[in-house]
């Protein structure tokens, strides 16, 4: 069997992205090589821009394009309440939603002793230093409802009860086990008004 090395090469860099076998990225490399060069291009530029024009808010942790994020820097935006996500992608799903009008926090993971995964990985202290200055009033626990982010969601509410921070988390609808990304508006809806007191 020939080998063509810049064929192999692009096989491997598709492959190496989530849920993409080698399978499937041989045929997306041939699908890349059969559109027109300036089509490819636009692919190729769009991830060189992508990783060059995004980057994390430095005030949420969030993906953005602007520094503060458009969320962040929004007066329009209830500035007391603060969302915790795990995930970039969380903020979008929340965004979907519509109902939610205060601030978001990315974690950017959770904690996890069995992955080393512990306080000081995640964005646990830039919470902290957000919430001191006396603005938020109520945290919204949103980190998906497994062991994971159960117990990041507790810890957390831990560190903020004494500093006089409402802590709530989100319940009612969302599986247990599942996941904020995947969960559908109403029922994301339903998990933020139905939200409880924790601790
Ligand atoms: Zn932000």
């Amino acid at each position: 069997m020939i080998t063509i090395e810049p064929i192999e090469k692009l096989t491997t860099q598709l492959s190496r992205l989530p849920g993409i076998g080698r399978k499937t990225a041989q045929r997306l490399a041939y699908h890349i090589l059969s559109v027109p060069e300036a089509q490819a291009k636009e692919l190729a530029d769009a991830i060189t821009e992508a990783r060059e024009n995004v980057c994390n808010c430095p005030v949420c942790g969030t993906y953005t394009d602007v520094v503060p994020c458009r969320i962040c820097s929004d007066d329009r935006r209830d500035g007391s309440v603060i969302c915790v996500v795990c995930d970039p992608r969380d903020v979008a799903a929340m965004e979907k939603v519509r109902e939610f009008r205060g601030k978001y926090h990315v974690l950017h993971g959770v904690l996890s002793p069995m992955e080393g995964i512990g306080p000081n990985d995640i964005r646990i202290r830039e919470l902290v230093e957000r919430v001191s200055d006396g603005t938020v009033k109520e945290v919204i626990l949103a980190t998906n409802p497994d062991v994971e982010g159960e117990a990041t969601a507790s810890y957390i509410a831990r560190l903020l009860k004494p500093m006089g921070i409402t802590c709530t988390r989100i319940a009612h609808g969302i599986p247990i086990g599942g996941n904020l990304e995947y969960t559908d508006e109403v029922t994301l809806a339903k998990a933020l008004e139905g939200r409880r007191l924790l601790g």
